[in-house]
C-alpha cells in the first residue's frame, strides 16, 4: 500500500514527482495547484487486476475520488471500469471513453433523467445500476419501460457492518442512509416480477471508506455470499454478479492499512472458485482512495510567517475550498516543504492555515515544522489526489486551483486555474 510520500521523492534536496522538481512544476504553472503522478495511479489498478486474476472481474474506479478526465481516461486505458454517482460523472465517463459495459451507476438519489441518459448510454445502457431503495428501483423500471429497455440492477445490501472507519464515511450500517437490509432485498427478490423492465442480476455493497482492517469485510463479504445463495431459492435467473464497493485504505501518517494483495485474497476467499459459489460470480469492486490519494499533493506558497511565542502561523495561499478534508473531518494530512537543505532544521509548533476567514480553514494544527520555511517557500499538502479537487469550491470567491498530471517526466496542465470570469459565469447582475 502507497505511502505519501512513494511517488513524491526527494531529489537533489527538492521534492519530485516522476522525476520533476515541485519548484519546477510551481514556476511554470503557479500556486496553489494539484500534482498528480500517473506512475501512483496506474501502480494499485495493476496491484488489484493482478489479484483478481482468476475471477472475472472488472475494478471500478471510484470517480468520486478524483474525476479529472485526464485521470479516468488514464485508468479506463489501463483496463478500468468506473463507478459513478451522478449524471456529470457519467458525462466525464463519457467523454473520457468509457464503454457501457465498464459502468457502475451507485448512489441514493438517482434522477429519472439521470436514468435514462445511463440506459440510452451508448446506445448500450451502463453494466449496472446499483439501486438502493424499493422506490428508486420502481421508477427505473418505468424508466426503462418508458425508454422500452430494460435495466440491470444490482440491489445495494446494507450488511449492517461496522468498518471502524469515520463516521461521516461509514455507509454500511443499520442507521446510515445507505442500501436495504437483507429482508427488503428479499422481499424484492420475491416481487420482482412487478418491476417489468429490471433485470435483477447482482448484489452490491459499499461499507465505508478509508477502512485499516479486512475483518469487516470480510463479515461483509460472508453475508453477500449468504445473501445470493438466499435469493437464487428465489429468483428465476441467479444472481450472476456481485459488486463489493470500494473503501479499502491507504496511509495518510502512520496508518498500516491491508496490503491490495490480501483485500484480493479475501476475494478469493469468498468468491473465487474454491469457495461455495464457486467463482461462477462476475466480481466487480470500486477503489477510488487506494488508487488516487497517495497519487496527488497540493502544492502551495507561504503567504506569511506570523510568528506567536508558543506556536507560528504559516498562511499559505491555499485554503478549505481547495481541499476541503482537514476542515470537514479534521482529516491529517502530512505537510512537507518543497526545499530541504540536509541541515537538521529548528522546529517550532505550526499551524498550516489558509487566507479564508474561517477559523476552520486550517491544513493542520501544532505540526513540528522548520522554523526556517517562510514567505514565499513551497510547501506540499500530501496525500491529496482523493477527494482533494473534487470536493474543491469557491467559497470566499476563490478561483480553483489548476491541476497537473506528470507522466514519464512530462509536466500536463490537465486543468486550468479558473479565472474571475469562471467565477460568475452564469450569473447576472
Ligand atoms: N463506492 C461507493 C458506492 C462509494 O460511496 C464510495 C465512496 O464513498 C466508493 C466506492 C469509493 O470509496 P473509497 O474511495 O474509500 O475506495
Amino acid at each position: 500500500m502507497s505511502r505519501p510520500l512513494d511517488f513524491f521523492p526527494y531529489k537533489n534536496g527538492s521534492l519530485s514527482v516522476g522525476g520533476v522538481s515541485l519548484d519546477k512544476v510551481a514556476d511554470q504553472v503557479g500556486t496553489p495547484c494539484y500534482v498528480y503522478s500517473a506512475e501512483a495511479f496506474l501502480k494499485p489498478l495493476k496491484e488489484f487486476q493482478k489479484g483478481l486474476r482468476g475471477l472475472d472481474h472488472t475494478v471500478c474506479f471510484a470517480v468520486k475520488s478524483n474525476s479529472s478526465l485526464a485521470v479516468i481516461r488514464l485508468l479506463s486505458q489501463a483496463g478500468a471500469g468506473v463507478d459513478l454517482v451522478s449524471g456529470g460523472e457519467l458525462y466525464r465517463a463519457e467523454l473520457a471513453g468509457l464503454s457501457p459495459d465498464q459502468i457502475v451507476f451507485s448512489g441514493v438519489g438517482k434522477t429519472p433523467g439521470e436514468m435514462a441518459t445511463a440506459l440510452q448510454y451508448k446506445d448500450k445502457g451502463i453494466f449496472s445500476f446499483n439501486v438502493e431503495s424499493v422506490a428508486e428501483l420502481a421508477a427505473l423500471s418505468s424508466v426503462a419501460e418508458s425508454l422500452d429497455t430494460r435495466a440491470r440492477v444490482a440491489l445495494r445490501f446494507n450488511p449492517d457492518v461496522d468498518p471502524k472507519t469515520h463516521p461521516y464515511i461509514s455507509t454500511g450500517l443499520k442507521k446510515n442512509k445507505f442500501g436495504m437490509s437483507r429482508e427488503e432485498v428479499l422481499q424484492i427478490g420475491a416481487a420482482i416480477e412487478s418491476f417489468p423492465n429490471i433485470d435483477f442480476q447482482g448484489i452490491s455493497i459499499h461499507i465505508g471508506s478509508q477502512l485499516l482492517s479486512l475483518s469487516p469485510l470480510n463479515d461483509a463479504f460472508a453475508r453477500v455470499r449468504a445473501l445470493v445463495g438466499e435469493l437464487n431459492q428465489l429468483l428465476p435467473q441467479p444472481i450472476s454478479y456481485v459488486d463489493l464497493g470500494g473503501g479499502l485504505g491507504v496511509a495518510y501518517k502512520n496508518e498500516k492499512p491491508p496490503r491490495i494483495a490480501d483485500y484480493c485474497k479475501l476475494v478469493h476467499k469468498h468468491f473465487g472458485r474454491k469457495s461455495s459459489v464457486g467463482g461462477k460470480l462476475k466480481i466487480l469492486i470500486e477503489p477510488g482512495r487506494a488508487l488516487t490519494a497517495n497519487s496527488g499533493v497540493l502544492l502551495t506558497e507561504v503567504l506569511y510567517r506570523k510568528i506567536r511565542k508558543e506556536k507560528d502561523f504559516l498562511i499559505v495561499d491555499a485554503a478549505m475550498n481547495d481541499l476541503l478534508r482537514p476542515s470537514l473531518y479534521e482529516a491529517y494530512h502530512d505537510i512537507v516543504p518543497v526545499r530541504r537543505d540536509g541541515g537538521k532544521p529548528s522546529l517550532k509548533r505550526t499551524d498550516i492555515v489558509g487566507p479564508v476567514c474561517e477559523t476552520g480553514d486550517c491544513f493542520a494544527t501544532d505540526r513540528k515544522l522548520s522554523k526556517e520555511i517562510n514567505q514565499g517557500d513551497l510547501v506540499a499538502i500530501l496525500s491529496a489526489g482523493a477527494y482533494g479537487f473534487t470536493m474543491s469550491g469557491n467559497y470566499n470567491s476563490r478561483p480553483r486551483p489548476c491541476e497537473v498530471l506528470v507522466n514519464k517526466g512530462k509536466i500536463r496542465v490537465i486543468r486550468e486555474r479558473e479565472t474571475y470570469e469562471d467565477l460568475v459565469r452564469g450569473e447576472s447582475w
